[in-house]
């Protein structure tokens, strides 16, 4: 198919005259910027487009990039390089994918463009034989990239669809045993706040939320993706909705009679009682399935990564949250496996991995991105608060001593870049920023954290 397509490309420019080539790009360069307003009018049109298409970033980004891209693909210059460009066409299609532009706008916008550039065009040019050699050159100059980038779109929409798939298997099974006790001390832990704080007289309003408690974060996050029926995750939902909406409240309204203060204390652990069983339930099923993690140091595999971004950031934009990625990379690892052995090194893995999930919250999300790079994803902060989790890890890390076999030990370090998600819809955006940085942070001497 690409190569069909690539000598279709070919073809066509060995069939157009040159002279009609030339004029061609002359015209469409001297009108691009004209064109490429028109082009997104055209898209704007539609309702949906809000999602991915806002007047300032139409005004910022993509029209700048339209028009390169027309001069692009109008190039009459001898040297053009055909591979080149349709790699780029896959490029756009596969961006279209992740931020979700569906694919018959973008061809809609195409074949509108092609009819104003012929008109145009043709007020004072082409007669006879000319006129239909432009009309085929017009039409496939547009035509071909956007076949292109519709071929990709489909390629990556059905991994992306694929792979949310494998990660909600995924996730139902992982180390379930800990994830559970995870949660339930964490509702407990809000549950003894709570009552802490009763106790002692805070003010109602001042009261924890549980949705927004540790154990809320992980189950508007992680948890969500675990369950796979929604009605099990509703029925908590209601549960949480029930103690910060309606209990909460009440305690507030009660003055602080005591009668009816243990009244709505009682309901409130009655609740909470639920919520643990209904979290039960939901385990109970799910440990049955079983699919495996990253064997050396049990985090998450990364190709489960371009999920969650999809996710985090689908979720970041309806609640207009922030979350944040770390790139992290261990300094000079290769001279831990030279001076003490592979092993040694996998220990080092192990520990730093460890370390990781033992600084981050329930909520978020360690990978082992690959070799000796972790990725770690934040969710809920901004990027003053990751760039303080990451100076945590870095700190913590440079402080201890690793513990080897054979009773030796070990200190390392680690270089961090932090990124915050700042609205792109691009979900590989975040993390794209934060190696940036990472790689500033290693050209700036390592054992430190950058933000992008
Ligand atoms: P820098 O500070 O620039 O990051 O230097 P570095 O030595 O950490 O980086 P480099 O990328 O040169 O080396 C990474 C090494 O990590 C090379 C590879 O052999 C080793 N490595 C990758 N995966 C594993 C693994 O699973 N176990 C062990 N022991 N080593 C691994
Ligand atoms: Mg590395
Ligand atoms: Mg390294």
């Amino acid at each position: 198919m690409s190569n069909m397509l690539i000598n279709e490309w070919r073809t066509l420019h060995a069939d157009t005259p040159h002279q009609m080539r030339q004029d061609l790009a002359a015209f469409v360069s001297a009108r691009a910027s004209a064109l490429a307003e028109y082009f997104y009018q055209q898209m704007l049109m539609d309702k949906g487009t809000e999602v991915f298409l806002s007047h300032k970033r139409v005004e910022e980004h993509l029209k700048p990039s339209m028009c390169l891209w027309l001069e692009r693909i109008f190039d009459a210059s001898p040297d053009v390089d055909i591979d080149a460009l349709f790699a780029l066409q896959r490029h756009v299609g596969e961006v279209h994918a992740r931020i979700g532009v569906p694919v018959e706008l973008v061809a809609r916008g195409a074949r509108r463009l092609v009819t104003r550039i012929l008109s145009e065009y043709g007020e004072d040019r082409a007669q006879g034989d000319d006129a239909m050699a432009a009309v085929r050159f017009v039409t496939d100059t547009i035509g071909i990239p956007v076949e292109v980038m519709a071929s990709a779109y489909s390629g990556s929409y059905e991994t992306g669809a694929r792979a949310d798939e494998a990660y909600r298997l995924f996730s139902t099974s992982q180390n379930l045993q800990v994830e559970r006790e995870r949660q339930r001390a964490a509702l407990l832990a809000w549950e003894t706040q709570f009552l802490y704080e009763v106790a002692s007289g805070t003010a109602a309003r001042a009261l924890p939320l549980l949705g927004e408690s540790e154990f809320g974060l992980w189950l508007n996050h992680k948890g969500a993706a675990m369950f796979s029926d929604e009605n099990e995750r509703a029925d908590i939902g209601r549960e949480i909705y029930q103690i910060d909406h309606v209990l909460l409240p009440m305690i507030r309204l009660s003055r602080r009679r005591n009668s009816e203060l243990t009244e709505v204390v009682h309901n409130i652990k009655t609740r909470a009682a639920q919520i643990r069983f209904l979290l039960g339930t939901v385990f109970e099923r799910l440990s049955n399935l079983e699919i495996g993690r990253d064997v050396l140091t049990q985090l998450l595999n990364r190709r489960f990564l371009s999920v969650i971004l999809a996710r985090e950031t689908r979720l970041s934009r309806a609640k207009g949250v922030t979350f944040a990625a770390l790139m992290i990379d261990i300094d000079h690892f290769k001279r831990i496996n030279d001076d003490f052995g592979h092993h040694s090194g996998d220990v080092v893995l192990q520990h730093v991995a460890a370390l990781l999930l033992n600084v981050v919250r329930g909520g978020d999300y360690v990978f082992r991105y690959g070799g000796e790079e972790f990725t770690v994803i934040l969710v809920e902060v901004n990027l003053e608060q990751a760039a303080a989790i990451a100076e945590k890890i870095r700190g913590r890390l440079a402080e201890e001593q690793i513990p080897l076999p054979e009773d030796r030990r070990i200190r390392t370090t680690v270089s961090v870049g932090v990124a915050c998600f700042d609205g792109h819809p691009d979900p590989a955006r975040v993390v794209d920023l934060a190696d940036k940085a990472l790689y500033r942070a290693k050209t700036l001497g390592r054992n430190r954290v950058e933000m992008a």
